[in-house]
């Protein structure tokens, strides 16, 4: 028996073992990933789990109704195709349109539509919407930037006032392709001439084609320029904070620092955005949308029915985001929330996220690797102690669900992006490896019980109660297949003197090199018991009684040529005396054998010892 404190010390050494070997296969598992690239479906699947936390935490998210978005929709790319003819519509129409707004004094009007160069629109018209530019200051649009050929577009050099100083402590690489580009798609130079209200409106396409990220700011030519909404978002809180829209700073932590709010990045240099839900188009809970058919008609002096809030100074003090969700002119992304929605709403969400101070922080890899440790551990715990497989497995899959939970639940309160997918598939390969060990372990211990259940201590040869197994079952094969076997019973000669003269624990030990002289001289499948007390049997399957006899006269010779070494270093000469049957000849039951063979063994004994006896 071993003590209370020696047994807490083992089972703490065990789970420390077990926990060793937990963080160990971790470490294994993520080499493994690493080098055949399944770490890529990894990545995959958590963007997947992202989502769905987004969509199931959206609903309790509310959208500012500060911002809202003038939409070219369906209807009004058919009105106004009616009404001017093939898109582009003429830029004085958009100038007109935004000083119906102006006068509502709007915080801000941001065109995510970008007005090139065309050939369908006069110069006339390029100059009146120019003309609006020089005139407001809140007034916004957007530049592109691509990594087209030089040689068929000339990479135009951009003004100063575009720019914005960018400090970086961060291990993020701004040279990444995220975030560089080598082209760039201009815009009037009537417009850039006069405003420097102009931001990218690049958009990050991932692998699986969802939009879950916007990058602030892009590189061209070594410079860096800020997002349309970063800009417009910026000088909206610009209003009620000081903050500094021309210098950057990325901290040490990957934080866009901006006042006293911060943008957290990725390791690309990209936010990832907190999503509304649905796109507003279908969902009322999310951006406003306006049809801009609505406003060019109050714009032009015409009388809409519904129309009395627009016209009395809805605008006033909103952030107003013009853009596009025709399906016709497809601008059109997947997000974590909505199949088909208008990328405008990627800018909105990107400024309300800035006014609600809200990005998603993705959760660094050691905060991480310890969530996978500390459930695999839990799990692992789990089926170890617990008896019941059943009960086992409901508690790790409840675990596991109250581990989603939580990471929901974090993701919603506290923005914070921790891993699910690789956490709860180690949990699950921990949860089968454990199991597997302890089903082995069960095993083993098994075969272990059944081995103490039919072998003797002492001489570990087989037991009585095996011994006696074995003949009816050597009888019930021999009588199926009308094939004989047979007995040889064993008793060492004059042991109790032996005992008297050397002491037990000779007499033991002289007992176990018997026991071994026989099991060394019989077949494998030959089953050599522990009779009782110096007696000995062996069963001979598929043996004659002739066979058997010389078996028997084999094994007294093999004892009596034998040197035993008894304690102290003693040694002495043991013989033994034997007796044979076999069946059926001599007996059909255990018994009738025993008994025929007995007599053999006393016959042996009356002759003198040291030999076979052999009956009539
Ligand atoms: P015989 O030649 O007639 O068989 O003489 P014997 O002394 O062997 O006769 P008997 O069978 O009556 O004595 C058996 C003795 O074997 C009795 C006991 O002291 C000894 N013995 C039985 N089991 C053990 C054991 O496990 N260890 C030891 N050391 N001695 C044992
Ligand atoms: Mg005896
Ligand atoms: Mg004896």
């Amino acid at each position: 028996m071993i003590s209370k404190k020696e047994y807490n010390k083992r089972v703490l050494l065990k789970y420390f073992v077990y926990s060793l070997g937990v963080i160990f296969g971790i470490c294994i598992l993520l080499w493994l990933f690493r080098i055949t690239h399944a770490d890529s479906f990894f990545i995959v699947m958590e963007n997947k789990s992202f989502d769905l936390r987004q969509k199931t935490v959206s609903a309790s998210k509310k959208v500012n109704d500060n911002i809202v978005i003038l939409t070219v929709d369906n209807a009004s790319y058919e009105y106004l195709s009616e009404k001017y003819g093939e898109w582009p519509i003429p830029r004085k129409v958009y100038a007109d349109i935004a000083n119906y707004v102006e006068k509502q004094n709007p915080a801000a009007i941001a065109f995510d539509l970008m007005f090139v160069n065309s050939l369908k629109s006069s110069k006339e018209e390029d100059r009146l919407l120019a003309a609006e530019f020089s005139k407001y200051d809140n007034l916004y649009t957007s530049i592109n930037f691509d990594n087209l050929d030089e040689q068929i577009r000339k990479a135009e050099n951009l003004p100063q006032k575009l720019k914005i100083n960018l400090d970086n402590e961060s291990k993020i690489n701004l040279k990444n392709p995220f975030l560089n580009y080598t082209n760039c798609r201009m815009i009037l130079s009537e417009i850039i001439d006069v405003t420097e209200n102009i931001g990218h409106i690049n958009l990050i396409r991932e692998d699986d084609g969802i939009a879950r990220r916007i990058s602030p700011f892009v590189v061209y030519k070594g410079d860096f320029y800020p997002h349309l909404a970063l800009k417009v978002g910026l000088d909206y809180l610009r209003r009620f904070e000081n903050i500094d829209t021309k210098n950057f700073k990325i901290d040490k932590n990957m934080n866009l620092l901006l006042g006293k709010r911060k943008i957290p990045l990725d390791m690309s240099g990209s936010a990832i955005l907190n999503w509304y839900g649905e796109s507003g188009e279908y969902n009322s809970n999310s951006f406003k949308y306006i049809p801009i058919w609505k406003v060019e008609k109050l714009a032009y002096g015409e009388k809409i029915d519904g129309a009395e809030e627009l016209e009395k100074g809805f605008f006033k003090d909103k952030i107003v985001y013009v853009g596009v969700s025709a399906t016709s002119m497809y601008d059109i992304k997947s997000t974590p929330t909505e199949r088909n929605m208008p990328g405008v709403e990627l800018h909105t969400t990107f400024i309300n996220n800035l006014l609600d101070n809200n990005f998603i922080r993705r959760a660094p890899l050691w905060i991480d690797m310890s969530l996978t440790i500390f459930l695999s551990l839990i799990i692992g715990f789990i089926v170890l102690r617990f008896i019941s497989t059943v009960a086992a497995s409901l508690t790790s899959a409840m675990i596991v669900t109250l581990y989603v939970v939580a990471a929901t639940w974090i993701m919603r309160d506290f923005n914070l992006w921790i891993s699910v997918i690789f956490p709860v598939i180690f949990a699950l390969i921990t949860f089968i490896g454990v199991y597997l060990v302890k089903y082995f372990r069960k095993s083993r211990d098994f075969e272990h019980t059944y081995k103490l259940a039919t072998t003797d201590g002492l001489t570990e040869l087989y037991n009585h109660r095996y011994f006696q197994e074995q003949m009816i079952l050597n009888i019930e094969t021999s009588k199926r297949y009308n094939s004989e076997f047979s007995l040889i019973l064993i008793d060492i000669d004059f042991f109790k003197k032996f005992n008297d003269k050397f002491g037990h624990q000779s007499g033991d030990a002289v007992l176990r090199q018997v026991a071994q002289t026989l099991k060394k001289n019989v077949r494998s499948t030959d089953i050599v018991c522990r009779y009782g007390g110096e007696e000995m049997s062996v069963i001979l399957s598929n043996t004659k009684k002739e066979e058997a006899v010389l078996t028997a006269q084999k094994l007294c010779d093999a004892v009596s040529n034998r040197i035993f070494d008894l304690v102290n270093n003693q040694k002495e000469h043991v013989t033994i005396s034997l007796g044979v049957s076999s069946y059926p000849q001599n007996g059909t039951t255990p018994q009738e054998l025993i008994e025929y063979a007995d007599k053999g063994l006393y016959k042996a004994k009356e002759n003198g010892r040291n030999q076979v006896g052999v009956l009539d």
